[in-house]
């Protein structure tokens, strides 16, 4: 091929473009400015605890497998995966009983039928329809590069857009299944994980409950982080170079087309494509001069961000038995929730929140007796929290967490605690406003609507990862990879590629 790629950072979407066009044949070098890969999807360790310190959730194993197929490898060969069973726990606040949710369609539909008689019912036409939605979604739409209105507004969206949930909002429509509060809750709680509230979100997302409880929730043994040390083995089995330490500065355009990126020592690498997959809004406004800009610093004043977090990375003393890999708080009042995230930022006084235990299911992830905790709230993109004020929140949350998941006398067992928020997402990823997850997902930055994967004003300047479509999420940036590749070589199919 002798085509020389200059991908900027090594997540998710950065290391599976470089394992594409390596593995097609393009000389491919990834500058990432961390010591370690695979951005947000970060690792660290203290004292026997190995701590993933982002994505904990592996759903839609189908759209994992679908890609380490395009670059010929068998997934089995990279990642030992383990179905979690139940797959996730839920407490209610101020009640004893907790449920467990097993994405075994019987199981669940009895558990609803015990909260709300008849909804047992419901959840199964439910599921269906986020089946159908799930398969539609993943043939037809996400796989796509939409360049004109009209690609996404096509005969299907305007004939079935209805029943495609296209143009409602996801909290109507699964009140439409559901009456209780409890129920609402646990069909809704995945628009987090879009970085977007049930209230704003459109409800064709109703598709993420198929990944929940259809397909089930695993966990690849020895932790996320083995995700990226396959993508990487991958790029670089293919011929790619991924450094790290590598911070690019700028990107050098010429005659309006990019020539290559110069780092922040002064090296010049030179491309003759450039694939950035540093959020957007620093590409955009940091890495290129004015006349380069495709999306303004208005354009991104005016942009929802997704939320960011107070993350608490605990060891724990001892095993806590109330708690499984996945387990998940939620508060009574769901939208003042997502209006101290979105209308009023503030942190949240009664957050819901999500508490991972991987040392449940992985041995390795703790020393032995002890427990390995993540504990996430999320919280509104922007905010200002003072060291004090991280302090005193962490104990609140402990607090909460001690009472309402049953683990009495929780902070006294802390033995490591780490608190990771708003500045350090900022500085760590270069992440806008600090967000976790980068644009939001409200429909109108869905789609059609989201930041393209090309430069309109940069010839041969593309990007990849969570701030162009299809968006967020691990497997989803690898879509975005596959969406460059396609947008490379020109081609405009809607469906997943069978070969590169
Ligand atoms: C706390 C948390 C929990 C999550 N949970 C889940 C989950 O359970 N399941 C799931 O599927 N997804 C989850 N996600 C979302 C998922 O992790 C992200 O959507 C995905 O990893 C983002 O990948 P990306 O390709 O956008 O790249 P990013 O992760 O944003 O990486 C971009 C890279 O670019 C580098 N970079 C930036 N500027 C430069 C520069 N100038 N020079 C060189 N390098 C640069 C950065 O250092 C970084 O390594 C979670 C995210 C977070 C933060």
């Amino acid at each position: 091929m002798n085509k020389r790629v200059a991908v900027i950072g090594s997540g998710i979407g950065g290391l599976g473009a470089a394992g594409l066009f390596a593995k097609k044949g393009y000389e491919v070098t990834v500058l990432e400015k961390n010591a370690n890969f695979g951005g947000r999807a970060n690792v660290f360790e203290h004292e026997g605890f190995r701590f993933d310190m982002g994505p904990s959730w592996y759903l839609a194993p189908d759209l994992f497998e679908h890609y380490f197929n395009l670059v010929g490898e068998e997934i089995s060969d990279h990642l030992e995966l383990a179905r979690l069973e139940p797959s996730y726990r839920i407490f209610f606040k101020g009640e004893k009983e907790n449920i467990d949710i097993h994405s075994n369609i019987e199981t669940d539909s009895a558990t609803f039928d015990a909260i709300e008689p008849g909804s047992g019912n419901n959840l199964k036409k439910y599921l269906k329809q986020s089946e159908y939605q799930y398969n539609v979604a993943t043939q037809h739409f996400m796989y796509k590069n939409y360049d004109s209105v009209f690609d996404f507004f096509n005969k299907r969206v305007m004939t079935e857009g209805q029943k495609l949930s296209v143009f409602s909002k996801m909290h109507k429509f699964v009140s439409k299944f559901f009456k209780t509060r409890k129920l609402q809750q646990i069909m809704e709680y995945t628009m987090v994980f879009l970085g977007t509230s049930p209230y704003e979100a459109p409800a064709l997302y109703n598709l993420m409950s198929h990944m929940d409880f259809n397909q089930g929730v695993f966990y690849p043994q020895g932790g996320f982080y083995a995700l990226i040390e396959a993508l990487v083995a991958i790029a670089e089995k293919n011929g790619a170079e991924v450094r790290n330490n590598a911070e690019v500065a700028e990107i050098v355009v010429e005659n309006g087309r990019t020539t290559g990126v110069r780092l922040t020592g002064g090296e010049f690498v030179s491309a003759d494509l450039v694939i950035s997959n540093a959020d957007m809004w620093f590409t955009e406004t940091k890495l290129l001069d004015k006349s380069s800009r495709t999306y303004s610093e208005r354009y991104w004043r005016k942009k929802i961000m997704a939320p960011s977090a107070f993350i608490l990375y605990l060891g724990i003393k001892e095993k806590i038995p109330s708690l499984i890999h996945h387990n998940l708080l939620f508060s009574k009042d769901w939208r003042k929730n997502f209006d101290d995230i979105y209308k009023d930022p503030c942190l949240p006084a009664e957050p819901s929140l999500y508490v991972c235990a991987p040392s449940v299911t992985d041995a390795d992830t703790a020393p032995d007796g002890k427990e390995n905790l993540f504990v996430l709230v999320p919280i509104a993109s922007g905010l200002s929290i003072t060291e004090d004020e991280k302090e005193s929140y962490a104990d609140k949350i402990l607090d909460l967490i001690a009472d309402e998941m049953r683990i009495p006398g929780l902070r006294e067992k802390v033995e490591y605690q780490r608190i990771y928020t708003v500045d350090n997402f900022a500085s760590d990823y270069h992440s806008f406003r600090g967000s976790a997850l980068g644009l939001a997902h409200n429909l109108w930055q869905t789609a059609i609507f989201r930041p393209k994967n090309h430069s309109k004003k940069v010839e041969n300047l593309f990007y990849v990862g969570a701030g162009t479509n299809p968006g967020i999420g691990t497997q989803i940036c690898l879509i975005s990879a596959e969406l460059v590749y396609k947008r490379v070589h020109g081609i405009t199919s809607a469906a997943p590629l069978e070969s590169l």
